[in-house]
């Protein structure tokens, strides 16, 4: 028997701490549970104004007011070896699963591969939204197939890789496919022999302080988590979603334009006529790094991640957003896109 809230509250839901409620939520466990629980919705008489909207960790998701529909808790558990060959693993996880507690797994029993993505909030159903990614390993780089459920159709479907049309920060449902499925469980094809990312952001120093002498992928979980402990203000403390914006990418010729004017400014190249800017250094340099304005802000110490500081609304953040980007676009002529889903 599924239990159904109604006017429920989400403050504890969602990481950055917005006071919303939903019109009704409900837990799911299973995908028996999903299925019965869309014919419940599909039968209701008095239909709510919005879409459902699948729920994990709420890591990922600013709330700027009540959601007026149901709000489906992906509570999907379980993680399971289902295949394997001399050199891979598939491992298939429930939606509803703890990412960081699925890394940490992974690693127990030295499946390597999610190691640089350590401590990423949320769950592994949301992990193939928008690809998720830090330190240089993106989740498509271990992905392997999920299974989800079509909402409107209650049918479930396989998706592969090539279904998937991961990018950056991006995937097939963000985009095409946004609102119309209920993802239940994900399989990763993890490595029998580690391959070590260890050149992208602080690694390798993190990992000469922690005086490892043999490279092992427990070792690059151990100071993914001491660096991101070192510089991302804690979701139970302080309210966020991480970075707030994506790097965005312009052409080669533009980057060397602005470096003309800003030489400092930090840009990577990607292919080979693009470059990807760091979105938290334009915005620094826009001058909003610590700004405070009531309980909103801008982090400290990481420009990228918006703050609630205390009882801002979803609101006072959004419209905090609008005017960075208005004025990055302003001083650079370069356009932000919020990472965050804004609902
Ligand atoms: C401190 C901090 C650091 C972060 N660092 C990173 C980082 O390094 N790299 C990175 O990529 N992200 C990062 N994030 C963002 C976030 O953790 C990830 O995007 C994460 O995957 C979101 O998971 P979630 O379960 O909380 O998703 P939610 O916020 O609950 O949902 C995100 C979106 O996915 C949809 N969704 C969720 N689950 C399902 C499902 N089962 N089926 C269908 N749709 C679903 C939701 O409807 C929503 O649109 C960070 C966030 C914080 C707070």
């Amino acid at each position: 028997m599924i239990q159904i809230i109604e006017n429920a509250s989400l403050k504890k839901l969602n990481s950055f701490g917005m006071e919303v409620q939903a019109k009704y939520l409900a837990a799911v466990h299973s995908s028996v549970d999903i299925l019965e629980l869309l014919d419940t919705i599909c039968q209701q008489n008095e239909k709510p104004s919005q879409t459902p909207l699948v729920l994990g960790g709420g890591s990922n998701i600013l709330f700027t007011k009540n959601y007026d529909g149901w709000v489906i808790k992906n509570e999907l558990k379980g993680i399971e070896l289902i295949a394997e060959d001399d050199d891979h693993v598939y491992i298939k996880a429930g939606a509803g699963e703890n990412w960081h507690h699925f890394v940490i797994n992974a690693i127990a029993h030295n499946w390597a591969g999610v190691e640089n993505l350590a401590l990423i909030p949320g769950m592994v159903g949301a992990s193939p939204m928008q690809n998720i990614g830090a330190y240089g390993v993106e989740i498509k780089d271990v992905f392997h197939c999920l299974e989800a459920v079509h909402i409107k159709e209650q049918r479930t479907q396989l998706f592969y890789k090539n279904d998937c049309a991961f990018g950056y920060r991006d995937s097939v449902f963000k985009q095409a496919y946004k609102n119309e499925f209920v993802i239940t469980s994900v399989t990763y094809r993890l490595n029998k022999k580690p391959v070590f990312h260890t050149k992208y952001g602080a690694i390798e120093e993190a990992l000469e302080k922690m005086q490892v002498q043999t490279l092992h992928i427990k070792a690059i979980a151990d100071a993914v988590i001491h660096i991101r402990n070192s510089k991302l203000p804690d979701p139970s403390i302080t309210g966020n979603a991480g970075s707030f914006f994506k790097n965005p990418t312009i052409s080669k010729m533009a980057f060397m334009e602005l470096q003309k004017q800003f030489p400092a400014i930090i840009g990577y190249p990607v292919g080979d006529d693009q470059i990807k800017l760091a979105a938290g250094w334009l915005i620094e340099a826009a001058g909003w790094k610590g700004f405070r304005r009531g309980d909103v802000g801008c982090h400290h110490a990481q420009a990228l991640i918006l703050v609630n500081l205390r009882n801002a609304s979803g609101q006072d953040v959004y419209q905090l957003s609008e005017d960075i980007r208005a004025s990055v676009e302003e001083k650079f002529a370069v356009q932000l896109e919020r990472e965050v889903n804004i609902i």
